[in-house]
């Protein structure tokens, strides 16, 4: 009896899931490329409608990974579905962490004077640095991915016939500091004039010009009811959320935290006030000092996932205050910084934080010039008087040079380094051997020295003779989990009859969504018609609030590793309809194509000082870890323990030195 019940139950769930299915769009007709193979894609979504990425919805999908990048067609940018850490690339990387024996490598008999293992912005930096003191060098670049850049990835779609971009990670030249002279030196080098491109291609106020404003969405699973407010400014806050399903108290403490100068740390100095917020956590703040609401913690929680990929309740309230996060304005705290302070521009105060500048496709557009200065043949130009930066970002890499043989620099995409080790005793060899898993075969090459310019946990699986010191300080280093969505619609009515153009979404899927930012740039033009089609950009990050912070992003990278692509579709559509629905909107109708960005391994550990002990920079695990072995050295945003381009160029940088002045 009980049985059927609960099987009549659930046959009603499944009918119930079908239609909510169907009005989603999730039996959408399976678009063409779900019909061609992996190579076919990129030349067939130029020259058609936009695509919707369900295929790789099972994660099986046909991936560049399995097609030679050198076959005609080979256009990664333009793939949909799931990105960033795809199907294919991570596979061998986890079967030598489990200790799987390696497959009979065939010697490729390649040599060089370098190898580098990585091609995001750092290992590519590196070789130019090398190519730099060394011009008539041999170097080989190997990378997992099926695309370069690492994180500095770009997402690419042709809507409506015209080009759009987005970044699938690394989002702009932005960091705590300015960059230094070897990161500013490369971007010039490069091209890249960050302080007249900021005047000459940015409207980043553009939809604020329009009148569209920043809303948030309250859910009904965390809040009670489905609430979209809009306007969170100072001057509308309160008549905006005075509609929000929250408890008078809440939505009152909200408005005083947003506008209101409370010292809620009355008869402390700046000093001892700014020692006991680096001491709690922002929600801890909130909850102890403020003595907010806990419908008003659960609001704010997400405020930090964007910077930080975890919640309030494991950032430091200190750091909060410089990212100008509410309830700080009345507690009159003292610009500098202080000791116990995160990677932040007040804890680098003296010097102050970067310029900002971001490109339609973020920074890929810098691992795009930096493939262009190391291969030239493999980037064509238009032709048009604009400047390398600006030129770059509508030209088309061709993906059939990078790896040709008897070029001097060559870059080998799809293709894992397993296992990289002297040809003798460390301290006396004068080669290394790296040997790489490609398509399921394992090859080896040789090389005078090794960048490894990977995520820096990974090295001790490489190079297991590494001192035990050394691979203890690297197993210590654990990335940040997140996930950054494209998502392309038919047009954006629905936001301007919403007069909104970003959202904040504390409960939801993705925490944060806002409509492609307005950029011109050499030929590529944002859109400026509602009725256009266009991109929205939405992060997730997939967190455990409550956990340690590392925990947190352990429990997180596994849940990413087993997501299907089918999840986070029915979860975008299910969002932006909820979230959009008195626009108009209609997920069903008006999402065309979706490419996830999933990054298990994503922004480089950092110091929090609510986790990690205060300790001598070269007692810390990024400096341990980094040190060279022989004619191996150690790259990566990583090993500045700095989640910033700037760190990645710098970290290529040293290690090359150290290479070079062995
Ligand atoms: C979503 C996201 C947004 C970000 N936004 C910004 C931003 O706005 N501004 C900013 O300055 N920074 C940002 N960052 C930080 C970003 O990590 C750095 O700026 C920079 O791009 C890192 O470059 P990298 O070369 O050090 O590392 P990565 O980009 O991670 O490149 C390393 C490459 O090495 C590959 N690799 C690893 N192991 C192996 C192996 N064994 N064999 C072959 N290849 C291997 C990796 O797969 C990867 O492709 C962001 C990061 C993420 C994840």
């Amino acid at each position: 009896m009980g049985a059927t019940k609960s099987n009549n139950f659930k046959e009603i769930m499944q009918k119930e899931d079908k239609s909510r299915d169907r009005e989603l769009g999730m039996d959408k007709p399976i678009t063409r490329r779900d019909f061609l193979n992996g190579l076919a894609i990129g030349t067939a979504t130029l020259a058609c409608e936009p695509l919707l990425g369900a295929s790789a919805a099972s994660g099986s999908a046909p991936s560049a990974a399995t097609e030679a990048q050198d076959a005609p067609g080979y256009y990664p940018p333009l793939l949909t579905g799931m990105r960033g850490s795809h199907p294919g690339s991570f596979e061998a990387a986890h079967a030598l962490r489990d200790g799987e024996p390696l497959p009979t490598a065939t010697n490729t008999g390649e040599e060089y004077d370098l190898i580098v293992v990585g091609a995001g912005i750092s290992g590519l930096a590196a070789a130019h640095f090398y190519r730099a003191h060394a011009p008539s060098s041999r170097i080989l670049i190997l990378d997992n991915h099926d695309d370069f850049g690492g994180h500095a990835k770009r997402n690419e779609f042709n809507l409506g016939g015209h080009l759009h971009l987005l970044n699938g990670g690394t989002l702009e030249i932005d960091s705590p500091r300015p960059y230094g002279p070897v990161a500013a030196g490369l971007l010039k080098t490069l091209g890249i004039d960050v302080a007249k491109l900021i005047k000459t291609t940015q409207h980043l106020d553009y939809y604020d010009r329009l009148g569209l404003k920043s809303g948030a969405f309250f859910d009904r699973e965390t809040f009670g009811a489905d609430k979209l407010v809009v306007g969170l400014d100072k001057k509308s806050i309160a008549q905006a959320i005075a509609t929000a399903p929250l408890p008078e108290q809440a939505r009152k403490q909200i408005v005083e935290l947003e506008t209101g100068a409370t010292d809620y740390m009355p008869n402390l100095s700046s000093a001892e006030k700014k020692d006991r917020l680096s001491r709690m956590s922002y929600e801890a703040f909130l909850r102890d000092v403020v003595h907010a609401d806990p419908q008003v913690l659960k609001f704010y929680n997400a405020r930090t996932h964007g910077e930080w990929g975890v919640g309030t309740d494991a950032v430091a309230a200190l750091d909060c205050w410089v990212f100008e996060l509410p309830g700080f304005q009345g507690l009159k705290l003292k610009h500098g910084a202080t000791p116990r302070m995160g990677y932040t521009p007040a804890g680098y105060e003296t010097t102050g934080g970067s310029l900002r500048l971001h490109f339609p496709d973020g920074n890929a557009t810098v691992a795009r010039l930096l493939v262009r200065d190391l291969i030239s043949g493999a980037v064509r130009g238009s032709g048009a008087p604009w400047s390398p930066a600006e030129d770059i970002v509508t030209s088309r890499i061709d993906y059939s040079q990078l790896d040709t043989p008897n070029a001097p620099l060559r870059l080998r995409l799809n293709s894992t380094a397993v296992r990289v080790r002297h040809l003798g005793e460390p301290h006396s060899a004068t080669q290394v051997e790296v040997t790489y898993v490609r398509a399921g075969r394992a090859y080896t090459a040789r090389a005078g020295g090794s960048v490894l310019a990977g995520y820096n946990m990974m090295i001790p699986y490489l190079c297991p003779e590494l001192p035990e010191a050394q691979k203890a300080a690297l197993h210590e280093l654990v990335k940040t989990p997140l996930v950054y969505t494209s998502v392309a619609l038919t047009n954006w009515r629905a936001f301007e009859r919403l007069e909104l153009h970003r959202v904040y979404a504390p409960g939801s899927y993705h925490t944060y969504f806002h409509l492609n930012p307005h950029v011109t740039i050499g030929a590529y033009q944002s859109v400026t018609s509602p009725d256009d089609p266009i991109l929205v950009h939405m992060v997730r990050t997939p967190c455990r609030p409550g956990l340690p912070e590392h925990d947190q992003n352990r429990a997180g990278r596994a849940e990413l590793l087993t997501t299907s692509f089918e999840t986070f579709e029915r979860n975008i559509r299910d969002q932006l309809g909820r979230t959009l629905a008195d626009g108009g909107f209609d997920p069903a109708r008006d999402i065309t194509a979706i490419t996830v960005n999933r990054w298990p391994h994503g922004y480089a550990p950092e110091y929090n000082p609510l986790f990690d002990p205060e300790m001598p920079e070269n007692e810390q695990p990024h400096v341990i870890g980094r040190a060279k072995f022989g004619r191996i050295t150690i790259a990566n945003s990583d090993a500045g323990a700095a989640a910033y381009t700037d760190s990645a160029i710098n970290q290529g940088h040293r290690a090359v030195m150290e290479l070079l002045h062995a």
